[in-house]
Protein backbone atom coordinates (compact mmCIF):
# COMPACT_ATOMS: atom_id res chain seq x y z
CA UNK A 1 0.00 0.00 0.00
CA UNK A 2 1.51 3.43 -0.92
CA UNK A 3 2.14 5.94 1.64
CA UNK A 4 -1.07 7.88 1.88
CA UNK A 5 0.56 10.56 3.78
CA UNK A 6 3.65 11.28 1.55
CA UNK A 7 0.15 11.27 -1.34
CA UNK A 8 -1.19 14.13 0.71
CA UNK A 9 1.05 15.96 0.61
CA UNK A 10 2.60 15.69 -2.86
CA UNK A 11 4.33 18.86 -4.93
CA UNK A 12 3.47 17.50 -7.76
CA UNK A 13 -0.15 16.45 -7.42
CA UNK A 14 -0.68 19.51 -5.32
CA UNK A 15 0.39 21.22 -8.76
CA UNK A 16 -1.49 19.68 -10.84
CA UNK A 17 -4.37 19.50 -8.96
CA UNK A 18 -4.63 23.18 -7.78
CA UNK A 19 -4.04 24.43 -11.78
CA UNK A 20 -7.05 22.48 -12.75
CA UNK A 21 -8.98 24.02 -10.00
CA UNK A 22 -8.21 27.64 -10.74
CA UNK A 23 -8.67 27.26 -14.34
CA UNK A 24 -11.99 25.73 -13.44
CA UNK A 25 -13.06 28.41 -11.36
CA UNK A 26 -11.89 31.15 -14.37
CA UNK A 27 -13.44 29.20 -16.26
CA UNK A 28 -16.91 29.74 -14.32
CA UNK A 29 -16.35 33.27 -13.41
CA UNK A 30 -16.08 33.95 -17.44
CA UNK A 31 -19.44 32.16 -18.13
CA UNK A 32 -20.66 34.26 -15.56
CA UNK A 33 -19.83 37.27 -16.97
CA UNK A 34 -20.29 36.35 -21.02
CA UNK A 35 -23.76 35.76 -20.62
CA UNK A 36 -26.57 38.13 -18.94
CA UNK A 37 -27.78 35.15 -16.94
CA UNK A 38 -26.69 31.99 -16.74
CA UNK A 39 -27.34 29.54 -13.54
CA UNK A 40 -27.47 30.89 -10.32
CA UNK A 41 -29.12 27.84 -8.17
CA UNK A 42 -29.86 24.12 -9.09
CA UNK A 43 -32.85 24.13 -6.58
CA UNK A 44 -33.06 20.43 -5.13
CA UNK A 45 -34.90 19.65 -1.90
CA UNK A 46 -33.50 19.06 0.82
CA UNK A 47 -33.88 14.99 0.96
CA UNK A 48 -32.79 14.71 -2.73
CA UNK A 49 -29.68 16.37 -2.27
CA UNK A 50 -29.12 14.38 1.02
CA UNK A 51 -29.24 11.54 -1.00
CA UNK A 52 -26.99 12.42 -3.56
CA UNK A 53 -24.34 13.10 -1.42
CA UNK A 54 -24.67 9.42 0.86
CA UNK A 55 -24.68 8.03 -2.63
CA UNK A 56 -21.67 9.63 -3.84
CA UNK A 57 -19.58 8.73 -0.23
CA UNK A 58 -20.32 5.12 -0.94
CA UNK A 59 -18.58 5.56 -4.29
CA UNK A 60 -14.96 4.02 -4.37
CA UNK A 61 -12.13 6.48 -3.05
CA UNK A 62 -10.94 9.39 -5.61
CA UNK A 63 -7.48 9.69 -6.68
CA UNK A 64 -8.37 13.28 -7.68
CA UNK A 65 -10.74 15.81 -6.13
CA UNK A 66 -11.50 17.73 -9.58
CA UNK A 67 -14.81 15.62 -10.05
CA UNK A 68 -15.61 16.45 -6.47
CA UNK A 69 -15.09 20.15 -6.80
CA UNK A 70 -17.04 20.18 -9.70
CA UNK A 71 -20.06 18.75 -7.94
CA UNK A 72 -19.37 20.82 -4.95
CA UNK A 73 -19.43 23.86 -7.12
CA UNK A 74 -22.43 22.93 -9.39
CA UNK A 75 -24.81 21.82 -6.26
CA UNK A 76 -24.26 25.36 -4.61
CA UNK A 77 -25.46 28.65 -5.24
CA UNK A 78 -23.18 30.84 -7.50
CA UNK A 79 -22.68 34.54 -6.12
CA UNK A 80 -21.14 35.23 -9.58
CA UNK A 81 -23.98 35.17 -11.40
CA UNK A 82 -25.57 38.34 -12.27
CA UNK A 83 -29.15 36.70 -11.17
CA UNK A 84 -27.75 36.08 -7.42
CA UNK A 85 -29.27 38.88 -5.58
CA UNK A 86 -30.12 36.81 -2.53
CA UNK A 87 -28.69 37.25 0.59
CA UNK A 88 -26.31 39.12 1.85
CA UNK A 89 -22.90 37.50 0.84
CA UNK A 90 -20.62 39.13 -2.21
CA UNK A 91 -19.22 36.84 -4.91
CA UNK A 92 -15.14 37.02 -3.14
CA UNK A 93 -12.74 39.72 -5.58
CA UNK A 94 -10.52 37.38 -7.18
CA UNK A 95 -7.39 38.67 -5.00
CA UNK A 96 -9.45 37.42 -1.71
CA UNK A 97 -10.04 34.18 -2.73
CA UNK A 98 -6.29 33.83 -3.34
CA UNK A 99 -5.13 35.04 0.06
CA UNK A 100 -7.80 32.50 1.31
CA UNK A 101 -6.03 29.72 -0.41
CA UNK A 102 -2.73 30.97 1.10
CA UNK A 103 -3.91 31.35 4.69
CA UNK A 104 -5.26 28.14 4.25
CA UNK A 105 -2.16 26.74 3.59
CA UNK A 106 -0.51 28.43 6.00
CA UNK A 107 -2.98 27.87 9.05
CA UNK A 108 -1.48 29.98 11.46
CA UNK A 109 -3.73 30.45 14.23
CA UNK A 110 -3.80 33.91 15.65
CA UNK A 111 -4.58 33.75 19.43
CA UNK A 112 -0.52 33.81 20.29
CA UNK A 113 1.82 35.90 18.69
CA UNK A 114 4.61 33.72 17.89
CA UNK A 115 1.77 31.81 15.85
CA UNK A 116 0.23 34.78 14.36
CA UNK A 117 2.97 37.23 14.09
CA UNK A 118 1.96 38.42 10.15
CA UNK A 119 -1.94 38.14 11.52
CA UNK A 120 -2.11 40.20 14.55
CA UNK A 121 0.60 42.84 12.95
CA UNK A 122 -2.35 43.15 10.06
CA UNK A 123 -5.44 42.91 12.42
CA UNK A 124 -4.06 46.13 14.22
CA UNK A 125 -3.39 47.89 10.88
CA UNK A 126 -6.75 47.40 9.05
CA UNK A 127 -8.52 47.73 12.43
CA UNK A 128 -7.18 51.35 12.73
CA UNK A 129 -7.51 52.00 9.70
CA UNK A 130 -11.10 51.40 9.39
CA UNK A 131 -11.43 52.84 13.30
CA UNK A 132 -10.22 56.25 11.78
CA UNK A 133 -12.50 56.28 8.59
CA UNK A 134 -15.46 56.43 11.36
CA UNK A 135 -14.41 59.06 13.03
CA UNK A 136 -12.38 57.46 16.42
CA UNK A 137 -9.22 58.91 17.19
CA UNK A 138 -5.90 57.89 18.24
CA UNK A 139 -7.03 56.03 21.21
CA UNK A 140 -9.07 53.33 19.19
CA UNK A 141 -9.01 49.84 18.99
CA UNK A 142 -10.27 46.50 17.26
CA UNK A 143 -10.13 42.69 17.00
CA UNK A 144 -11.40 40.65 14.21
CA UNK A 145 -13.43 37.72 14.54
CA UNK A 146 -15.69 35.48 12.76
CA UNK A 147 -18.86 36.76 11.98
CA UNK A 148 -21.33 39.60 12.96
CA UNK A 149 -23.15 37.45 15.79
CA UNK A 150 -19.89 36.64 17.40
CA UNK A 151 -19.24 40.38 17.03
CA UNK A 152 -22.46 41.59 18.34
CA UNK A 153 -21.81 39.23 21.05
CA UNK A 154 -17.84 40.24 21.90
CA UNK A 155 -19.01 44.02 21.88
CA UNK A 156 -21.73 43.37 23.89
CA UNK A 157 -19.82 41.98 26.44
CA UNK A 158 -17.76 44.76 26.46
CA UNK A 159 -20.42 46.58 27.61
CA UNK A 160 -20.95 44.85 29.88
CA UNK A 161 -17.86 44.75 31.79
CA UNK A 162 -17.35 48.25 31.01
CA UNK A 163 -20.80 48.91 33.40
CA UNK A 164 -21.00 45.84 35.87
CA UNK A 165 -18.91 43.40 37.69
CA UNK A 166 -20.83 40.79 36.14
CA UNK A 167 -17.77 38.40 34.44
CA UNK A 168 -16.24 38.60 37.84
CA UNK A 169 -19.48 38.10 40.10
CA UNK A 170 -21.81 36.38 37.39
CA UNK A 171 -25.18 37.85 36.84
CA UNK A 172 -27.85 39.54 39.62
CA UNK A 173 -31.61 38.68 40.10
CA UNK A 174 -32.17 42.42 41.43
CA UNK A 175 -31.52 45.19 39.05
CA UNK A 176 -31.45 43.13 35.95
CA UNK A 177 -29.60 44.38 32.84
CA UNK A 178 -31.06 45.29 29.59
CA UNK A 179 -30.43 46.88 26.27
CA UNK A 180 -32.52 48.68 24.07
CA UNK A 181 -32.52 48.22 20.26
CA UNK A 182 -34.62 48.56 17.28
CA UNK A 183 -37.52 46.05 16.65
CA UNK A 184 -35.54 45.42 13.26
CA UNK A 185 -32.30 44.49 14.58
CA UNK A 186 -30.70 41.39 13.54
CA UNK A 187 -31.86 38.30 15.47
CA UNK A 188 -28.36 37.54 16.82
CA UNK A 189 -28.69 40.76 19.09
CA UNK A 190 -31.53 38.97 20.78
CA UNK A 191 -29.65 35.89 20.91
CA UNK A 192 -26.45 37.58 22.77
CA UNK A 193 -28.93 38.81 25.10
CA UNK A 194 -29.98 35.63 26.09
CA UNK A 195 -26.91 33.89 25.80
CA UNK A 196 -25.48 36.47 28.11
CA UNK A 197 -28.47 35.44 30.38
CA UNK A 198 -30.60 38.79 30.26
CA UNK A 199 -33.20 36.83 29.23
CA UNK A 200 -36.47 37.66 27.10
CA UNK A 201 -36.85 40.75 29.45
CA UNK A 202 -33.34 41.61 28.41
CA UNK A 203 -33.88 43.17 25.20
CA UNK A 204 -35.83 46.42 24.88
CA UNK A 205 -37.19 46.31 21.36
CA UNK A 206 -38.15 50.00 20.39
CA UNK A 207 -40.73 50.24 17.53
CA UNK A 208 -40.02 51.33 14.05
CA UNK A 209 -41.27 53.95 11.95
CA UNK A 210 -42.50 53.91 7.95
CA UNK A 211 -38.86 53.79 6.95
CA UNK A 212 -38.45 50.59 9.22
CA UNK A 213 -35.76 52.81 11.42
CA UNK A 214 -35.43 53.22 15.01
CA UNK A 215 -38.48 55.75 16.56
CA UNK A 216 -36.30 58.09 18.36
CA UNK A 217 -38.81 59.72 19.48
CA UNK A 218 -39.99 56.84 21.73
CA UNK A 219 -36.47 56.35 23.17
CA UNK A 220 -37.26 58.26 26.65
CA UNK A 221 -40.24 56.85 27.50
CA UNK A 222 -39.15 53.10 27.02
CA UNK A 223 -35.99 54.16 28.64
CA UNK A 224 -38.34 55.09 31.84
CA UNK A 225 -40.81 52.71 31.51
CA UNK A 226 -37.58 49.82 32.06
CA UNK A 227 -36.31 51.75 34.68
CA UNK A 228 -39.55 51.77 36.54
CA UNK A 229 -39.74 47.97 36.16
CA UNK A 230 -36.23 48.21 38.11
CA UNK A 231 -33.98 47.11 35.02
CA UNK A 232 -30.83 48.63 34.64
CA UNK A 233 -30.09 49.71 31.16
CA UNK A 234 -26.64 48.62 30.27
CA UNK A 235 -26.55 50.09 26.50
CA UNK A 236 -28.06 50.70 23.04
CA UNK A 237 -27.90 49.56 19.61
CA UNK A 238 -28.38 50.99 16.46
CA UNK A 239 -29.03 49.21 13.01
CA UNK A 240 -26.91 50.31 10.22
CA UNK A 241 -28.72 49.21 8.21
CA UNK A 242 -30.71 46.62 9.28
CA UNK A 243 -31.07 42.88 7.57
CA UNK A 244 -34.46 42.87 6.62
CA UNK A 245 -34.94 46.43 4.84
CA UNK A 246 -31.72 48.32 4.45
CA UNK A 247 -32.52 51.01 6.58
CA UNK A 248 -30.07 53.15 8.72
CA UNK A 249 -30.99 54.43 12.02
CA UNK A 250 -30.96 57.98 12.94
CA UNK A 251 -27.03 57.22 15.06
CA UNK A 252 -26.89 60.72 15.71
CA UNK A 253 -30.12 60.91 17.59
CA UNK A 254 -29.59 57.65 19.34
CA UNK A 255 -26.09 59.12 20.29
CA UNK A 256 -27.21 61.42 22.10
CA UNK A 257 -29.98 59.86 23.49
CA UNK A 258 -27.19 57.16 24.89
CA UNK A 259 -24.91 59.81 26.02
CA UNK A 260 -28.00 61.85 28.34
CA UNK A 261 -27.71 58.35 30.32
CA UNK A 262 -24.77 57.61 30.33
CA UNK A 263 -25.50 53.91 27.98
CA UNK A 264 -23.06 52.25 25.33
CA UNK A 265 -24.23 52.97 22.43
CA UNK A 266 -22.88 50.10 20.10
CA UNK A 267 -23.88 50.30 16.27
CA UNK A 268 -24.44 46.84 14.42
CA UNK A 269 -23.29 48.10 10.84
CA UNK A 270 -22.01 44.63 10.02
CA UNK A 271 -23.95 45.10 6.45
CA UNK A 272 -24.08 48.80 5.77
CA UNK A 273 -20.62 50.25 7.41
CA UNK A 274 -19.08 49.92 4.25
CA UNK A 275 -20.92 53.12 2.99
CA UNK A 276 -18.48 54.47 5.15
CA UNK A 277 -15.91 54.17 2.33
CA UNK A 278 -18.30 56.54 -0.07
CA UNK A 279 -18.41 60.37 -0.19
CA UNK A 280 -21.82 60.22 -1.63
CA UNK A 281 -23.28 57.34 0.94
CA UNK A 282 -21.37 58.07 3.89
CA UNK A 283 -23.69 60.58 5.57
CA UNK A 284 -25.96 57.80 6.47
CA UNK A 285 -23.40 56.91 9.26
CA UNK A 286 -23.15 60.55 10.68
CA UNK A 287 -23.06 59.19 14.23
CA UNK A 288 -21.29 56.65 13.92
CA UNK A 289 -18.20 58.39 15.25
CA UNK A 290 -20.02 58.92 18.78
CA UNK A 291 -20.10 54.88 18.90
CA UNK A 292 -18.41 52.77 21.93
CA UNK A 293 -18.28 50.10 19.45
CA UNK A 294 -19.17 49.28 15.95
CA UNK A 295 -19.65 45.71 14.28
CA UNK A 296 -18.47 45.33 10.31
CA UNK A 297 -18.76 42.39 8.47
CA UNK A 298 -15.73 42.46 5.36
CA UNK A 299 -17.62 39.12 4.23
CA UNK A 300 -21.10 41.02 3.87
CA UNK A 301 -20.17 44.88 1.30
CA UNK A 302 -16.42 44.08 1.16
CA UNK A 303 -15.82 41.38 -0.82
CA UNK A 304 -13.96 38.98 1.27
CA UNK A 305 -14.71 35.42 1.62
CA UNK A 306 -17.12 34.23 4.74
CA UNK A 307 -16.70 35.33 7.41
CA UNK A 308 -14.52 38.10 8.58
CA UNK A 309 -15.52 40.70 10.98
CA UNK A 310 -14.24 44.21 12.56
CA UNK A 311 -14.99 44.81 16.01
CA UNK A 312 -13.94 48.73 16.73
CA UNK A 313 -14.17 50.44 19.85
CA UNK A 314 -13.55 53.89 20.31
CA UNK A 315 -11.48 53.48 23.56
CA UNK A 316 -9.30 50.40 22.76
CA UNK A 317 -8.87 49.68 26.34
CA UNK A 318 -12.74 48.52 26.45
CA UNK A 319 -11.10 45.48 24.30
CA UNK A 320 -9.26 44.18 26.85
CA UNK A 321 -11.45 43.96 29.77
CA UNK A 322 -13.87 41.85 28.13
CA UNK A 323 -12.40 38.19 27.84
CA UNK A 324 -9.57 39.11 31.19
CA UNK A 325 -8.52 35.63 32.06
CA UNK A 326 -5.32 33.79 32.87
CA UNK A 327 -4.38 31.22 30.23
CA UNK A 328 -0.81 30.45 31.43
CA UNK A 329 -0.36 27.50 29.09
CA UNK A 330 -0.90 30.21 26.42
CA UNK A 331 0.75 33.62 28.02
CA UNK A 332 3.15 32.96 30.76
CA UNK A 333 2.41 36.70 31.75
CA UNK A 334 -1.15 38.42 32.29
CA UNK A 335 -0.48 42.54 29.94
CA UNK A 336 -3.91 43.37 28.69
CA UNK A 337 -2.53 45.95 27.17
CA UNK A 338 -0.69 43.89 24.33
CA UNK A 339 -2.03 44.03 20.80
CA UNK A 340 0.05 41.32 19.60
CA UNK A 341 -2.34 38.37 21.30
CA UNK A 342 -4.99 38.47 19.93
CA UNK A 343 -7.00 35.53 21.76
CA UNK A 344 -6.99 37.99 24.97
CA UNK A 345 -9.70 40.15 23.06
CA UNK A 346 -11.57 37.44 21.30
CA UNK A 347 -13.90 34.32 21.66
CA UNK A 348 -11.77 32.32 18.95
CA UNK A 349 -8.34 30.07 20.50
CA UNK A 350 -7.48 29.06 16.51
CA UNK A 351 -8.44 32.20 14.89
CA UNK A 352 -8.12 31.64 11.21
CA UNK A 353 -5.84 34.33 9.46
CA UNK A 354 -8.64 36.20 7.55
CA UNK A 355 -7.64 39.40 8.07
CA UNK A 356 -4.85 38.55 5.12
CA UNK A 357 -8.08 38.42 2.47
CA UNK A 358 -9.09 42.10 3.33
CA UNK A 359 -5.79 43.42 3.63
CA UNK A 360 -4.60 42.31 0.65
CA UNK A 361 -7.83 44.43 -1.26
CA UNK A 362 -6.88 47.57 0.82
CA UNK A 363 -3.24 47.00 -0.43
CA UNK A 364 -4.14 46.33 -3.87
CA UNK A 365 -7.02 48.53 -4.05
CA UNK A 366 -7.23 50.99 -1.56
CA UNK A 367 -10.30 52.58 -0.84
CA UNK A 368 -11.23 52.64 -4.13
CA UNK A 369 -12.83 48.86 -4.99
CA UNK A 370 -15.23 49.10 -1.53
CA UNK A 371 -16.30 52.98 -2.75
CA UNK A 372 -17.24 51.70 -5.98
CA UNK A 373 -18.73 48.66 -5.11
CA UNK A 374 -20.92 50.15 -2.11
CA UNK A 375 -21.73 53.29 -5.21
CA UNK A 376 -22.51 50.80 -7.33
CA UNK A 377 -25.02 49.06 -5.79
CA UNK A 378 -26.69 51.37 -3.91
CA UNK A 379 -27.48 53.21 -7.59
CA UNK A 380 -28.28 50.04 -9.17
CA UNK A 381 -31.13 49.59 -6.04
CA UNK A 382 -32.11 52.87 -6.67
CA UNK A 383 -32.86 52.47 -10.11
CA UNK A 384 -34.73 48.84 -9.40
CA UNK A 385 -36.91 50.57 -6.65
CA UNK A 386 -38.06 53.15 -9.67
CA UNK A 387 -38.58 50.44 -12.00
CA UNK A 388 -40.77 48.64 -9.15
CA UNK A 389 -42.48 51.67 -8.56
CA UNK A 390 -43.35 52.21 -12.27
CA UNK A 391 -44.84 48.78 -12.53
CA UNK A 392 -48.51 48.61 -12.81
CA UNK A 393 -48.37 44.93 -11.45
CA UNK A 394 -45.37 45.61 -8.20
CA UNK A 395 -45.46 47.16 -5.25
CA UNK A 396 -42.36 48.67 -3.30
CA UNK A 397 -42.40 48.33 0.47
CA UNK A 398 -40.20 51.50 1.11
CA UNK A 399 -37.98 53.57 -0.64
CA UNK A 400 -34.47 51.39 -0.05
CA UNK A 401 -31.55 53.25 1.64
CA UNK A 402 -29.02 50.61 0.58
CA UNK A 403 -28.85 47.71 -1.51
CA UNK A 404 -32.08 45.84 0.11
CA UNK A 405 -35.34 46.34 -1.68
CA UNK A 406 -38.39 44.23 -1.27
CA UNK A 407 -41.38 44.51 -2.67
CA UNK A 408 -44.06 42.32 -4.08
CA UNK A 409 -46.16 41.10 -6.78
CA UNK A 410 -50.00 42.66 -6.56
CA UNK A 411 -52.37 40.72 -8.36
CA UNK A 412 -55.47 38.90 -7.31
CA UNK A 413 -56.76 38.95 -3.18
CA UNK A 414 -54.30 36.02 -1.58
CA UNK A 415 -50.55 38.21 -2.03
CA UNK A 416 -48.76 36.76 0.63
CA UNK A 417 -49.99 33.05 -1.56
CA UNK A 418 -49.06 34.54 -4.90
CA UNK A 419 -46.32 36.05 -3.85
CA UNK A 420 -44.75 32.66 -1.97
CA UNK A 421 -45.49 30.80 -5.13
CA UNK A 422 -43.67 32.94 -7.57
CA UNK A 423 -40.65 32.76 -5.33
CA UNK A 424 -40.78 29.13 -4.96
CA UNK A 425 -41.44 29.20 -9.49
CA UNK A 426 -38.15 31.01 -9.53
CA UNK A 427 -36.35 29.44 -7.29
CA UNK A 428 -37.16 25.98 -9.07
CA UNK A 429 -36.33 27.47 -12.48
CA UNK A 430 -32.85 28.20 -11.28
CA UNK A 431 -32.02 31.63 -13.13
CA UNK A 432 -32.69 34.46 -10.19
CA UNK A 433 -31.74 33.56 -6.80
CA UNK A 434 -33.90 35.95 -4.70
CA UNK A 435 -35.16 35.42 -0.95
CA UNK A 436 -38.26 36.75 1.50
CA UNK A 437 -39.41 38.67 4.40
CA UNK A 438 -42.03 39.58 6.56
CA UNK A 439 -43.01 43.43 6.99
CA UNK A 440 -45.85 43.93 8.81
CA UNK A 441 -46.77 40.43 9.02
CA UNK A 442 -46.83 40.66 5.29
CA UNK A 443 -44.83 38.45 2.90
CA UNK A 444 -42.86 40.08 0.57
CA UNK A 445 -39.88 39.42 -2.15
CA UNK A 446 -36.38 40.23 -0.67
CA UNK A 447 -33.30 41.04 -2.98
CA UNK A 448 -29.93 42.05 -2.23
CA UNK A 449 -28.01 43.66 -5.25
CA UNK A 450 -24.48 41.48 -3.93
CA UNK A 451 -23.14 41.25 -6.97
CA UNK A 452 -21.91 44.33 -8.33
CA UNK A 453 -21.59 43.42 -11.39
CA UNK A 454 -25.21 42.72 -11.62
CA UNK A 455 -27.43 45.44 -14.19
CA UNK A 456 -30.40 47.53 -14.73
CA UNK A 457 -30.97 44.35 -17.85
CA UNK A 458 -30.93 41.52 -15.15
CA UNK A 459 -33.38 43.34 -12.61
CA UNK A 460 -35.86 44.07 -15.43
CA UNK A 461 -35.10 40.64 -16.36
CA UNK A 462 -36.88 39.73 -12.85
CA UNK A 463 -39.51 41.39 -13.35
CA UNK A 464 -40.48 40.28 -16.70
CA UNK A 465 -40.06 36.52 -15.40
CA UNK A 466 -42.23 37.51 -12.06
CA UNK A 467 -44.74 38.67 -14.38
CA UNK A 468 -44.56 36.00 -16.72
CA UNK A 469 -45.00 33.29 -14.09
CA UNK A 470 -47.86 35.36 -12.54
CA UNK A 471 -50.00 35.56 -16.18
CA UNK A 472 -49.14 32.04 -16.54
CA UNK A 473 -50.85 30.59 -12.95
CA UNK A 474 -53.84 32.79 -13.34
CA UNK A 475 -54.39 31.20 -16.76
CA UNK A 476 -53.65 27.72 -14.90
CA UNK A 477 -55.90 27.97 -12.17
CA UNK A 478 -58.83 30.21 -14.85
CA UNK A 479 -58.58 33.45 -12.86
C1 LIG B 1 -25.53 39.68 8.67
C2 LIG B 1 -25.79 40.51 9.85
C3 LIG B 1 -25.43 40.08 11.13
C4 LIG B 1 -24.85 38.71 11.38
O1 LIG B 1 -23.56 38.62 10.89
P1 LIG B 1 -22.90 37.20 10.49
O2 LIG B 1 -21.59 37.62 9.93
O3 LIG B 1 -23.82 36.59 9.49
O4 LIG B 1 -22.79 36.39 11.73
C5 LIG B 1 -25.64 40.94 12.18
N1 LIG B 1 -26.20 42.14 11.99
C6 LIG B 1 -26.57 42.58 10.79
C7 LIG B 1 -27.16 43.94 10.65
C8 LIG B 1 -26.38 41.79 9.67
O5 LIG B 1 -26.75 42.24 8.46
Amino acid sequence: MSNILQTAFSPAAFREQGHHLIDFLADQLANAQAVTIGHTILWQAPDEQLAFWQADFARPLLTNPQELFEAVFSRSVSLHSRGYLGHQAQPPANAAVLASTLTSFLNNGMAVYEMGMTGNALERIVTGYIARKMGFDDDAGGLITSGGTLGNLTALLAARAAKSAVWQEGNRVDNPFAVMVSEEAHYCIDRATRIMGLGAAGIIKVPVNAHFQLRTDLLEAYYTRAVEQGKTILGIIGCACSTATGSYDDLEAIGSFARNHQLWFHVDAAHGGAAIFSPIHQSLLKGIDQADSVVLDFHKMMLTPSVSTAVLFRRGSDANRTFSQQAQYLWDRYDPEEWYNSGKRTFECTKPMSVVAIYTLMRQYGDELFKQNVEVLYELAQEFANLISAHESFELAYQPQSNIVCFRYCFGDELDTANQQLLRQLTEEGRFYIVSTRLHGKFYLRTSIMNPLTTLQELVLLLETLEAFSKRDSIKLGV
